[in-house]
């Protein structure tokens, strides 16, 4: 007889994490993620420039068990470390192929949407957004950003959808530019910030990207102030003040695109390590249960997956 059926709402690194602890503990885990690829926050799009992180570019590591677990993943060829900044860290060739690696074992349903939840007798049940009914599952991990959670718990767990609306997240719009023509500029990126512009970046053209490309990161203020804008009003408003603070004139991209993060960062105020309804096998996961970055997503994954398998009696793997 297979085992209970658990199932994860989110396929970020939480998400991840969460069902390869499960797994590896030999549990029946399934998967349900509304885009059509992995990651999340760790997503990367595919354009004329190749291969764009749309969030982290990079993470830092200063937990032992996430750094033991990083040194597996850099054995595989998964992650690389920076030679800049050995705390640094990056998926290789960009962060979503880390996200597909791990994930390779799980049972993953992409582009399906998890609108609505219910609990009965026989365990929870998933309703998606075509109408479908999936479950019942004796366990459920939800795994995505905070507001989310808030909405899709508040009819059926409201003493954690509460706990999940205290966390404000920020949002962050990211401009991708490409250029043929390699701009030249001879600044220290690290150091170039305005009120609209929180970080660039600039990747050379190679065999991975045919266009010089840069990364534009908007300040979560101008972001909020922005956030309901066209598209392309934050192309050529955001282009703008690149070239501002690059002290160039504005340069004519080749291929551009713009992307919203309506949930970057944020977390609780207090970190915590249970947000869970115990009685009924639910639990609550994601970077913002502790401080809102990939070490938390990994780390909060990972405790809800052994709490998770604590209150059933099981070990991990
Ligand atoms: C622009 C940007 C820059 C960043 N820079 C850094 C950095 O430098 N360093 C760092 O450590 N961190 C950084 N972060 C934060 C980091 O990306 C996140 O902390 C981490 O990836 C969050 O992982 P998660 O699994 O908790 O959530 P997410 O990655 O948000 O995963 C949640 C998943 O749930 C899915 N989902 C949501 N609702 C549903 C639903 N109803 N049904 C099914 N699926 C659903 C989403 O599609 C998503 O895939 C950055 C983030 C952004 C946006």
């Amino acid at each position: 007889m297979s085992s209970p059926k658990i199932a994860i709402i989110g396929a970020g690194m939480a998400g991840i994490t969460a069902a390869r602890t499960l797994v590896a503990a030999g549990q029946n885990v399934q998967l349900f993620e509304k885009s059509r690829g992995s990651g999340g926050r760790l997503a990367s799009k595919r354009s004329e420039m190749g291969r764009i992180n749309l969030g982290a570019q990079a993470f830092t590591c200063d937990d032992a068990d996430f750094l033991t677990e990083l040194q597996l993943w850099q054995q595989q060829g998964w992650v690389t470390q920076s030679t800049h900044q050995q705390s640094q860290w990056t998926g290789i060739p960009y962060m979503s192929a880390l996200t597909r690696h791990l994930l390779a074992q799980i049972d993953t349903h992409f582009a399906c949407e998890i609108q609505a939840l219910s609990y009965d007798s026989k365990g929870w049940l998933l309703h998606d957004q075509h109408a479908q009914t999936h479950g019942p599952f004796c366990q459920l991990i939800v795994a995505i950003p905070a507001p989310q959670a808030a909405t899709l718990l508040k009819h059926c767990a409201l003493a954690l959808a509460e706990q999940a609306a205290c966390v404000s997240m920020q949002p962050a719009w990211i401009l991708a530019l490409g250029f043929k023509q390699p701009l030249t500029v001879t600044k220290n990126l690290a150091q170039l910030r305005s009120s609209s512009i929180a970080e660039i970046t600039c990747t050379p053209p190679s065999s991975e990207h045919p266009l010089q490309t840069w990364r534009i990161r908007a300040s979560a203020q101008w972001s909020t102030l922005h956030l309901e804008d066209q598209h392309q009003h934050i192309i050529a408003a955001l282009s703008k003040d690149f070239a501002a603070v690059l002290e160039i004139e504005s340069p004519v991209a080749d291929s551009v695109f713009a992307h919203r993060w309506r949930y970057a960062i944020g977390a609780l105020p207090v970190p915590t390590t249970l947000l869970a309804d115990l009685q009924r096998g639910l639990y609550l996961t994601g970077d913002w249960c502790i401080c809102g970055d990939v070490q938390s997503a990994w780390q909060s994954g990972q405790r809800a997956a052994l709490q998770l398998l604590s209150a059933a009696g099981q070990q991990p793997g």
